[in-house]
Parts: structure tokens; sequence; C-alpha cells
């Protein structure tokens, strides 16, 4: 199942292709081919910066995606109006502790995905004092687990143990747990080895959005 933003914005592409396509096969009708409009210009750019050559009146495939940081992990969250990753996996935490994911920086209510198909496998609400509200996602192909902390809201209608898939929106980006207020991320953990099993940096598994920065 497609990225929900990224499909939304491609059938956006798609549509305002074939508006254009679709504009310049009625002109071409009207007054003969030989005459070239505004609207051939714009047709020529997209054939310009598309990977396959456009044919006028043909289908028009929105070009792929492009991204920061090719992985194997979906980025978990919705990437505008803010993304900026944090390599911040096993920076020092009080009490002892060390961070055992990264941060991704945001502002109050994008989306956050399942990376996978799974089953929300552990829940916290905001009374947890580290995570606030949290999901625990449990890979169905690998076992790997992934944990998703201080969102704001659940998706309405998801409860524990419920079945999700890849790119299914489970939350939404918040501030609850311990970032302070208005500190607005996700907090992304990456286990392959389970629940129980140690975390490992996320940033190298990940597939980055072109719209995030990595600091
Ligand atoms: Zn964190």
């Amino acid at each position: 199942m497609p990225h929900p933003s990224r499909a939304s914005r491609r059938s956006l592409l798609l549509g305002t292709a074939a508006t254009i396509v679709g504009g310049v096969a009625a002109l071409g009708s009207r007054r003969g081919d030989a005459i070239r409009t505004e609207a051939d210009t714009e047709v020529d750019a997209l054939a310009a910066s598309a990977p396959l050559p456009i044919e006028r009146g043909a289908t028009v495939t929105a070009p792929a995606k492009r991204l920061r940081r090719v992985g194997g992990i979906m980025f978990p969250m919705g990437p505008e109006p803010r993304c900026d990753v944090l390599d911040n996996f096993g920076d020092a935490r009080s009490g002892g502790r060390s961070h055992e994911g990264v941060d991704i920086l945001a502002t109050l209510g994008q989306e956050v995905y399942a990376v996978t198909d799974g089953v929300l496998v552990s829940q916290a609400d905001a009374s947890a004092s580290l995570s606030g509200n949290a999901w625990g996602l449990l890979a169905d192909d690998n076992g790997a687990y992934y944990f998703f902390a201080h969102l704001s809201r659940f998706a309405e209608g998801l409860t524990l143990g419920d079945r999700v898939q890849r790119g299914q929106v489970i939350g939404y980006v918040g501030d609850t747990g311990n970032p302070g207020p208005g500190n607005y991320h996700l907090h992304f953990e990456v286990h392959p080895g389970g629940q129980r099993a140690a975390a490992v940096d996320p940033l190298p598994l990940l597939e980055v959005p072109f719209e995030c920065t990595i600091t």
C-alpha cells in the first residue's frame, strides 16, 4: 500500500498532467497539430523531467518520489510541513539511559504511519511519563518491533491488538510524555529481534523523503 500523502500528491500530479495533455489534444483537433501553444510548452517541460517520454494524449506517469535516503523501512511520518530528522540514536539521557531511537521534529498533528503490515501489540497512554501516547507495532514478515512515541492522539477507531497495513495512519505527532510542551516530534524505534530485543539505530535503515533534513 503506498504512502497515503505520497499517493494523494501523485494523483494530484497525474490529474494536473492529464488536464494539460487533454487540453492539448482538444486544441490539436480544433486547430491542427502545427500550431504550438503554451500548453505544448508545459507538456514538453513535463516530458523533459519525467523518466519516460510522454506521448501526446498518452497516460502520464508521475516521476518517482525523490528520496534523500533509500532504506528498507518506510518513513514513519508525513514529511510536511516540517521534517527534521535528528541523528541522535544512542545519545545520553537522564538516569543513565541512552536514546533508543531517532527523533523527527515536526508540527502538531502530522500523520504517523504504520511502516509495515503488522499488529499493534503495545500501547501507552498520555500518562506514560516518558513515551506519552505510543504504539508498538510487530511486523508480520520478519518479527521486527517498531515503537512510535509522543503522539498527540491515536488514529480514530484503532485499539490494541488491531491489525494495520503499511502506510495506514495510526496516530498524529504531538508532545505527550517527556518532550516538554510544544516540542512536537515523533520518537521512532526499531527492534529487529522483537519487542524485548535491543534497539538499533533506525537512521541507516530508513527511507527518508527529500523534504526532510537530517542533522
Ligand atoms: Zn526520542
